[in-house]
């Protein structure tokens, strides 16, 4: 890899002036990074010209990478047109009004109404607002805590990372003190020697059930949950698990929240990751995908329950961002949307890319230092280890899985590490050729990690 003048310069002024998110300041001063500049299909290109095949698809949001010129020309068509108007104060426009009716058609049964947010963090914070609200116009008022789960991610803003259950972030913010958090369920990690999945989903599902007991019905407002945990390390829940949670939501007096920011639009193999796993959430929050990424938008999809009350109680609902349905990012997600409806992404992805994908990732059941291979859909994880019996890790601070991560990137592959997991969500248009591309690279940086770290066959 040459480093241009350019690139240097720019690395320069990076480091100079830019903060970055979910960055250690420290290390990235001393090893700087890596800028972007172009992309092309799956492919992302750097200021060197140096090509990356995005495993990740962004941040989990480009789902039909990176060329999708309909969605461009959308949002250039729609800057010329009206560039900007809000939706306070009895005012709308027209794609945030086509969007929300285009989002309220490919739901679920049930959500006839969206709020509309610009990023998955707020519509966790708008998710909160909405619930103390329902609970208050029921005459509810003592309705308030929210249980989640201990490594949920639901976004950075403080009302969203009190919700997630990442230790770092509640270490660096003080949460709010009506959020509780019952444990995930990563039967890798979390379960006893011997345990099944289906029986170690099933009690950790029945915390729920335990912590509603111990906090009382009566103050308990909601649960929140991605269908499958994805920065938390793309925790793909036992069978018996969803299943559970659900009679426990449907028995209580208690919402259910489904965060579908990553799940949503496909990634699991059917529209929302609650389809998937049979959940009848009262809220989704969606975000990333829905414009491809390539705008920022997002929000919450309420169902008729929930819309019911808020609607019928009337007064005012004291909440709103500048950009809720910021007409541009509205476009960009219409023009996604209908790419999803017309071209059969979703169907397309599930029957053909999907069980590819899978599959060559089984090959690795094998390697010596990997532990479990999980996945479903475009989705998955690669667990490492330096003992597949007793689950002993390769070395402390994930630091065998950092390593593995940027061998990968060096070898021209996207992957993220969470933990001591490789992480994967590649776009939906991916084609065999690339998920073998992937898998040759990931392989290499299996094989070089494991020469580092000291593992014979
Ligand atoms: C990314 C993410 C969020 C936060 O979305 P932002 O747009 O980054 O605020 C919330 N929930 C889940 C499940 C996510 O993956």
């Amino acid at each position: 890899m040459n480093t241009s003048v350019e690139t240097t310069r720019l690395q320069s002024l990076d480091r100079a002036h830019h903060l970055h998110p979910f960055t250690d300041f420290h290390s990235y001063a001393a090893e700087g990074g890596r800028i972007f500049n172009r992309a092309e299909g799956v492919f992302i290109y750097d200021s060197d010209n140096n090509a990356m095949l995005d495993g990740m698809s962004g941040l989990w949001c480009c789902n039909l990478g990176y060329s999708q010129d309909a969605i461009k020309d959308a949002v250039y068509a729609q800057l010329q047109q009206l560039p900007y108007y809000n939706n306070f104060f009895k005012c709308a426009n027209e794609p945030a009004v086509e969007l929300a009716a285009a989002l309220t058609d490919v739901a679920p049964e049930g959500f006839n109404h969206v709020f509309f947010t610009n990023s998955g963090s707020e519509a966790n914070d708008t998710n909160i607002k909405l619930v103390h609200r329902y609970y208050d116009l029921l005459g509810k008022p003592d309705k308030k805590l929210i249980i989640s789960r201990k490594n949920a991610y639901h976004g950075s803003t403080v009302a969203a990372a009190s919700l997630g259950g990442m230790k770092a972030m509640h270490e660096q913010a003080l949460g709010l003190d009506y959020v509780h958090h019952i444990n995930q369920p990563h039967w890798f990690e979390g379960s006893e020697p011997g345990e099944d999945p289906d029986t170690f989903g099933l009690r950790v599902a029945r915390e729920l059930e335990a912590k509603i007991d111990e906090l009382g019905e009566h103050r308990v407002a909601a649960f929140i949950a991605e269908p499958v945990q994805g920065a938390g390390g793309v925790i793909i829940p036992p069978d018996s698990y969803w299943p559970e949670l659900q009679r426990i939501c449907d028995e209580r007096d208690i919402l259910l929240i489904a965060d579908e920011v990553i799940c949503g639009f496909g990634r699991t193999g059917q529209w929302w990751g609650s389809q998937s796993y049979g959940m009848k959430p009262h809220l989704m929050t969606f975000a990333k995908a829905v414009t491809n990424g390539y705008m920022p938008l997002g929000g919450v999809l309420i169902s008729d329950t929930i819309a019911d009350v808020l609607l019928s109680g009337g007064g005012e609902f004291a909440h709103g961002l500048t950009y809720s349905g910021h007409p541009a990012a509205c476009a960009a997600g219409l023009a996604t949307l209908k790419i999803l409806r017309e071209e059969n992404i979703i169907e397309n992805a599930a029957q053909n890319l999907a069980p590819y994908f899978q599959e060559q990732l089984q090959r690795f059941v094998d390697h010596p230092i990997v532990g479990q291979v999980r996945g479903r859909g475009c989705f998955a994880a690669v667990e490492l280890v330096r003992d597949k019996g007793s689950r002993e890790r390769l070395a402390p601070e994930s630091a065998a899985a950092v390593f593995c991560r940027d061998t990968a990137n060096k070898l021209g592959l996207m992957v993220r590490q969470t933990g001591d997991a490789m992480i994967m969500a590649p776009p939906l248009i991916c084609d065999h050729s690339h998920v073998d591309m992937l898998t040759e690279k990931l392989g290499a940086a299996l094989d070089a990690t494991a020469a580092e770290f000291g593992i014979k066959d």
